[in-house]
């Protein structure tokens, strides 16, 4: 739905890992197979390799040189993000709020069945009819965590970049010795020459107190087995598209969760690692078109369409914000608007669109 971009809210997020994390790794060769795991025991057994990796990207560090760098996938903030959001849906509507993205309707207790399984039996349904859904009864009837995150039937409005290391990332001063190899070979896959540290705390690679830790594996063999962390900062975005007021709630409400240092990502949650702490650090709304709000006014999607009611949207603008400063960083594109909000701005703007995500799952 919505070929046409409207609006578009862009917040700029830093993570700061308040403990150890581990997003974990799959090396490249490894697989489930009998043959990759003796690929990976070899590696071990030679190099010292963890058994469980810290994923890696290969970017130009701010010297020049390109290295392996720990990052934090998109689709794993996103995730997250979604299973959070869920609970918050929960919350406020346990019978209506959100669908279970799992159920397949044989849940005993409360779960919904996944819109993408209740969407897919209703369009099979039209199709031995002859009909098909329209892409507004695709929206209006997902739950509201599908209607930001998507199903199998509707896109996604949200992408939550990649996350960086912070630019303080730097070279270390004095680079841990080589690891011994066979000649020709110094350097596994997964250890990176060039060996550095975050300025705040995060190092890379092994072989060092600091980043690696040791637990018993499952009762069964009580074998040991050791795993890289992380506690540097990283830095993301997340965009969200075409939202409706009721979208910057919800949004609202995950910031302040985020910021609060309680959310968990990656391995290990029940060890006591992967909490983080993310902060918005700066907000964007771009609106598009020819039509566009005042500096005081924050406008959904809702305002900007003329056939909003088809998709079942709740038309509740505009939201006039009190206590914002007339921007005067504001740009006009000639076909559109971009306002910009420091987080002490974005934050009133939040409290005020949350009243919108509480009445609107509420009476759902
Ligand atoms: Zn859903």
């Amino acid at each position: 739905m919505h070929k046409a971009l409207l609006n578009q809210l862009l917040l700029d997020i830093s993570i700061e890992p308040q403990g150890p994390i581990l997003i974990k790794e799959r090396a490249p060769d490894e697989g489930e197979d009998a043959a990759g795991k003796e690929q990976k025991k070899k590696r071990n057994d030679k190099y010292g390799e963890p058994d469980m990796l810290f994923v890696r990207i290969e970017r130009r560090a701010p010297g020049g040189v390109s290295r392996l760098e720990p990052f934090i996938p998109g689709s794993s903030l996103k995730g997250l993000l979604r299973s959070h959001a869920e609970r918050i849906a929960r919350t406020l509507n346990p019978a209506n709020g959100t669908c279970d993205p799992l159920g397949d309707g044989s849940t005993p207790f409360g779960m919904r069945l996944s819109c993408s399984r209740k969407l897919d039996k209703q369009k099979k349904e039209l199709q031995a009819k002859g009909s098909k859904m329209s892409p507004q009864e695709i929206y209006s009837s997902s739950c509201p965590i599908c209607r930001i995150f998507g199903n199998a039937s509707l896109r996604s409005r949200i992408d939550v970049d990649d996350a960086y290391l912070a630019v303080t990332a730097s070279p270390v001063v004095q680079p841990p010795p080589p690891l011994p190899g066979e000649q020709g070979d110094t350097s596994p896959w997964w250890w990176d020459a060039n060996a550095w540290q975050s300025a705040d705390g995060g190092y890379f690679p092994k072989r060092t107190n600091v980043a690696i830790d040791r637990f018993t594996g499952g009762a069964k063999d009580k074998a040991l087995f050791d795993y890289e962390t992380w506690r540097g900062g990283f830095h993301t975005r997340i965009v969200l598209r075409n939202f409706e007021l009721w979208h910057l709630g919800l949004m609202a409400f995950l910031a302040r969760d985020l910021s609060r240092g309680v959310l968990r990502i990656g391995y290990g949650k029940n060890r006591g690692l992967g909490r983080i702490k993310g902060m918005v650090k700066e907000a964007e709304i771009t609106y598009y078109g020819r039509d566009l709000p005042k500096s005081n006014e924050l406008w959904g999607i809702d305002k900007m369409m003329v056939d909003g009611n088809k998709y079942g949207i709740a038309t509740k603008g505009p939201l006039t914000l009190k206590g914002i400063p007339q921007m005067d960083a504001m740009e006009d594109m000639g076909y559109g608007r971009v306002y910009r909000y420091d987080a002490q701005e974005f934050e009133t703007i939040s409290r005020t669109a949350a009243q919108y995500l509480v009445e609107f799952i509420q009476n759902l």
